[in-house]
């Protein structure tokens, strides 16, 4: 069996990711370490080893008392806040079962971290509690509505807050909940979790009325798997944990002793005034200022979405106008520096609910990047992450993402040929003629402003915006975009389409329109056909055809049996090889050629092999519309998932060993903006000649450039392993026998 490896060098790493969790401080990791080698008794052990244990275990209660200002009361060692969560939630619940309340309720701040509903959810539940669960809503700056607490505080069961909030930093005013809270139920238990606000707001626990306030050590300099729940005296208390009586029968098991340890002296760098290893409110604050002057400079149009003067001075969330989330962390994970996405997720919205319950736009929710920094961040620190960040801009200006300047190096960013745009599962292309004349088809609105940065700074002429139907969902792109390009659209009612020309006519290739209904009335596609060979190499078929599937008909305007006409029609005038350029790709599927196409519908093959009827296919598919339309929430289309098939995985010692064969290549599937400093043929010591870039919105040009051949043998690699890992299955299906994919990508390098 082969040893553990980690990895090891993070010096090069700037991590500004402190709100999900902090590396343990060498001087905590060296206590640490020292209770685990030579302090190592156990607590309830009576001889000598056993005492100096218990001594370190109430020397770190005491010491907790005097950080969160907590004479009075109870302090627990837990595994972390979720536990916590869950002790007191269920202390409570247990106390309630007996209530005699007909309306009870149990409500949360609706941007709590999603420890807190859920277990309000699951234990509500689970002990029959029947109460309903209610989210107190927010104000536009993250500030819970004192008024609904007012309104719903008389018939609630628990009520739980937040100190600090974890996605954007805005702390609450406890004094003016506490003050609402209690001149309408002085009895109902009161959860504040206290994880975010540790090191970075004062806190005096035992001149409240809090019940229960829970904390994590990880998320300040301490080891995970340690944790503080502080509980009120006389509050409800029922062991979550039961077993040896640890803890005073509070909460069994053998303590986390190491992890107490840590704590200890996590707690002695707080309370050490002379100590400067947390920086005090003003220096954080500088910090704040620093950063966000830096991404100011860098990239211009950025939207904070919270208020700085609401907020600790350690977080920073934010969306930049033009630039969806993946983008920015890509570019930030080039540079080095670990930073946060509310949206980690390509194929579908995903959407922060912390910002949703603050109502901000959806471009700003889908959108947001948070940055959060320790107390303990040096000033060093700070000065080469805003070093880093400014580095960003001559990438962002060549790669068109942002307004360039006119001192910026001006490079071929945007290639010639086709390339595929994504927001969400919806597809545009831009084609460029070799006279760089820009053909869009099926543009989105949130990608205007891209478009229209791509078409000044590349200097593209516009000779058509064409949709191949009226999308439903994309109302107003094409018209929005050809006003932002000053473009006169041929004619709107015509999707665009010059209608006194039957093709549109560029140096290589010239575009057909064929009258493509199924999906709808109005659906066409475009044939792009090259002069020279005659053959369409690629087909904007919109919603008749998603990549492994067909587009619905089950919607205004969609018929079957037209489709079926469409698709047959189709088949004469594109050939196997031809990429199929949809509307929507729902599975990131990112190129697919016509044979493939075939292979993977099962019902355009039957029909295409005259298995079916069209009226056959038409009742067929009718039928599977009509039913999908209760499983899925697209309109558009459906698509079976694309098997995962001889994509292998190689780590990167098996990929290098590969590559000592002189006809392996290494495709490099980022975007030219997140190549950063890394270097790639170095890294692999390889030629750089063996290194191909070809990023996923760039594969439906290469595979009609020719630029890979099925026989070759090639490692596909990104940044974290997974958008290569779908070209290698995408090109395994495309017949590439010899794909392999460099599992975990860069990030396991
Ligand atoms: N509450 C908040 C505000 C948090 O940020 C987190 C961690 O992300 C938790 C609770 C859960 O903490 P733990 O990881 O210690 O269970």
């Amino acid at each position: 069996m082969s040893d553990l490896i980690l990895p090891t060098d993070s010096s090069s790493q700037i991590y500004l990711d402190a709100n999900a969790t902090t590396p343990v401080l060498p001087c905590i990791a060296e206590v640490v370490s020292h209770t685990m080698q030579i302090c190592f008794g156990n607590p309830s052990s009576s001889h000598i080893t056993g005492i100096q244990a218990k001594h370190l275990l109430e020397q770190t209660r005491q010491k907790a008392r005097d950080v969160i200002g907590a004479q009075h009361g109870d302090i627990l060692f837990t595994s972390g806040a979720t536990e916590g969560i869950q002790t007191a939630v269920v202390s409570t619940l247990i106390a309630a079962k007996e209530h005699t309340n007909p309306n009870p309720v149990l409500l949360y701040g609706a941007t709590e971290h999603k420890a807190v509903p859920n277990t309000l959810i699951h234990w509500n539940a689970v002990l029959g509690i029947n109460a309903t669960v209610l989210a107190i809503p927010v104000s536009s700056d993250g500030l819970l509505d004192l008024e609904f607490i007012a309104q719903h505080a008389g018939n609630a069961l628990m009520i739980c807050t937040m100190a600090v909030n974890n996605e954007t930093g805005v702390y609450q005013d406890l004094t003016a909940i506490e003050n609402v809270i209690r001149s309408h139920n002085t009895k109902v238990a009161w959860m504040v979790d206290c994880v975010q606000a540790l090191g970075k707001t004062a806190l005096a626990l035992s001149d409240t009325t809090i019940d229960y306030a829970p904390f994590s050590g990880h998320k300040l300099y301490a080891p995970k798997g340690i944790g503080v729940l502080y509980i009120r005296q006389g509050s409800a208390y029922t062991p979550f944990i039961a077993g040896g009586g640890q803890e005073s029968g509070m909460r069994s098991g053998t303590e986390n002793l190491p992890g107490i340890a840590g704590l200890n002296k996590l707690f002695c760098l707080l309370l050490d005034k002379t100590n400067d290893t947390f920086k005090s409110i003003d220096v954080l604050n500088s910090y704040r200022e620093q950063l966000h002057q830096a991404l100011v400079d860098t990239f211009g149009n950025i939207t904070f979405n919270h208020t700085f003067a609401l907020s600790v001075p350690t977080t920073l969330n934010f969306a930049v106008d033009e630039l969806s989330s993946k983008e920015v962390m890509d570019l930030f994970d080039a540079a080095g520096i670990r930073i946060s996405g509310g949206s980690a997720c390509s194929s579908g919205a995903n959407r922060s609910f912390v910002l949703d319950a603050m109502g901000v736009s959806d471009w700003r929710s889908e959108n947001a990047i948070r940055l959060s920094f320790g107390p303990a961040t040096t000033q060093a620190e700070i000065t080469t992450a805003c070093t880093r960040i400014r580095a960003l801009k001559p990438i962002l200006q060549a790669n068109c993402l942002v307004v360039s300047d006119s001192s910026s190096p001006q490079q071929e960013a945007c290639a010639l040929g086709l390339t595929q745009f994504r927001h969400q599962g919806a597809c545009c292309w831009l084609y460029v003629s070799q006279d760089k004349q820009a053909v869009i088809i099926d543009p989105i609105v949130e990608l205007i402003p891209r478009l229209e940065k791509i078409v000044h700074t590349q200097n593209l002429t516009v000779a058509a915006i064409l949709d191949t139907h009226a999308h439903q969902e994309r109302c107003c792109a094409t018209t929005l975009l050809a006003q932002a390009l000053k473009f006169s659209l041929h004619d709107e009612h015509e999707l665009g389409w010059p209608v006194q020309q039957t093709t549109i006519t560029l140096p290589e290739c010239t575009i057909e329109r064929l009258a493509t209904p199924g999906h709808s009335e109005d659906s066409v596609s475009y044939l792009l056909r090259c002069n020279s060979s005659q053959q369409v190499l690629f087909c904007f078929c919109g919603d008749l055809l998603l990549p492994a599937g067909l587009g619905n008909t089950a919607i205004e305007g969609g018929d079957a049996l037209a489709m079926a006409h469409s698709l047959r029609q189709l088949s004469t005038y594109i050939a196997e090889s031809t990429v199929i350029c949809s509307g929507h790709d729902y599975q990131q599927c990112f190129a697919i050629n016509w044979l493939v196409q075939q292979q993977q519908t099962p019902l355009l093959q039957a029909l295409l092999n005259n298995e079916l009827s069209d009226t056959e296919f038409a009742n067929n598919k009718q039928h599977s519309d009509e039913d999908n339309l209760f499983k899925f929430a697209t309109l558009c289309g459906y698509a079976n998932s694309l098997q995962y098939s001889a994509a292998y995985e190689l780590n990167a010692m098996q990929a290098k060993d590969m590559l000592t064969a002189s006809d392996v290549y290494l495709i490099d599937t980022r975007e030219p903006y997140e190549h950063g400093a890394n270097n790639i043929s170095q890294l692999f010591a390889v030629s750089p000649a063996r290194v191909m870039n070809i990023p996923l919105s760039r594969m439906a040009n290469a595979l009609v450039d020719r630029q890979l051949s099925p026989q070759g043998k090639y490692i596909l690699l990104c940044r974290s392993g997974n958008r290569s890992k779908q070209a290698a299955t995408n090109l395994s299906q495309l017949g590439f026998t010899d794909v392999y994919n460099l599992s975990g990508g860069m990030a396991l390098l």
